[in-house]
């Protein structure tokens, strides 16, 4: 039988409510790896799965600490045993997408890396999360999931790390990709997946994880934006800043002048959008302000993307050639 790693994080799938009617009063991060396992029987005839905790928390409290922690563990598991045909990892779905992009930004191996989540924990009638697991099983251990880079599985579809998001707050269907749809789908007949169209870029694959991370805030846009939150960014030395900006990446007037204003040293700066869909493109005033477009990346992927340029010691053009090539 083909070997799998499951490395489990917390979130609703291991979340426990007191009363099977409960879908939001719950606590997640209850249940250990290996109860979420006993609960699909079914995954006993289809591969030996090995389980690590890696920690179990509801992904709004996961920390730098935890990626590093995963990642390392991913890449020596990868290293140490040629034969393991991939990575599961479950995960609370509010956060899920950042950790899909940073392994999907580090891990450079074709073998799958899948996350799975849960919209309802698993004390709830007609929950979710042993069927998605069941399913991201089957995509780990597929062929044709190899090459695909970092895959989310949620309610039979498969979706790409770099465009998936969660845009639902309830509701088993809350995961979509914007602007590309999913990558394919999984049912009781198999896995459907297009062959992946070659090797792919993993801008960080040698990029080792620290102890210390930088500071990269996120400033949100909207009408009359308060000045102090962009002012005590600056003022705190911040390594990067992502602007949700308005429209297609929009910052206000008074942003602008507060930027241009600015005497310190410019910390690396993305301009993503609120919109959810379709991509930020550079404009005239960009370089004089030292603002990058973040292509199609949403606010929080943005600042997976500079998190790691910053570590990596990128300059501005490294960072804008790279949103340039994928956007
Ligand atoms: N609060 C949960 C978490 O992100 C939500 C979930 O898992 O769906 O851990």
């Amino acid at each position: 039988m083909k070997r799998l790693l499951l490395l489990a994080t917390g979130g609703t799938i291991a979340g426990c409510a007191d009363d099977s009617a409960t879908l939001n009063d719950y606590t997640a991060g209850v249940l250990g790896a290996d109860a979420l396992l006993a609960a699909v029987p079914q995954l006993q005839g289809l591969a030996t799965i090995s389980v690590e905790q890696v920690a179990n928390v509801d992904s709004a409290d996961l920390l730098f600490a935890h990626w590093r922690a995963l990642v390392d563990r991913i890449r020596d598991a990868f290293t140490a045993d040629l034969e393991l045909a991939g990575v599961v990892i479950t995960h609370g779905t509010n956060t899920l997408e950042e950790t899909a992009w940073l392994l999907q930004l580090l891990i450079d191996d074709p073998r799958p890396v899948v996350l799975v989540g849960a919209m309802r924990p698993a004390t709830a009638l007609s929950a979710d999360g042993p069927l998605n697991l069941l399913q991201a099983v089957q995509v780990a251990l597929s062929s044709d999931a190899r090459g695909h880079g970092v895959l989310v599985v949620m309610d039979g579809q498969i979706h790409g790390a770099q465009r998936v998001t969660k845009l639902a707050t309830q509701g088993v269907r809350a995961f979509a990709s914007p602007g590309s749809g999913p990558l394919g789908w999984v049912d009781d007949v198999g896995v459907h997946l297009p062959t992946a169209s070659g090797p792919r870029q993993v801008p960080f694959a040698g990029l080792d994880l620290p102890e210390q991370w930088p500071q990269v805030p996120i400033v949100y846009g909207c009408v009359d934006p308060e000045p102090l939150v962009l002012s005590a960014c600056l003022n705190a030395g911040v390594a990067g800043l992502v602007f949700t900006g308005t429209g297609a990446g929009q910052l206000s007037a008074a942003e602008r002048s507060a930027l241009e204003a600015w005497r310190g040293k410019r910390p690396l700066m993305l301009r993503a959008n609120r919109c959810g869909t379709g991509p930020v493109h550079s404009d005239s005033d960009d370089e004089r302000l030292g603002l990058l477009p973040a292509g199609s990346l949403n606010p929080q992927k943005a600042r997976v993307l500079l998190l790691l340029a910053v570590l990596a010691g990128w300059e501005r053009s490294q960072l804008d050639a790279l949103i340039t090539a994928s956007p």
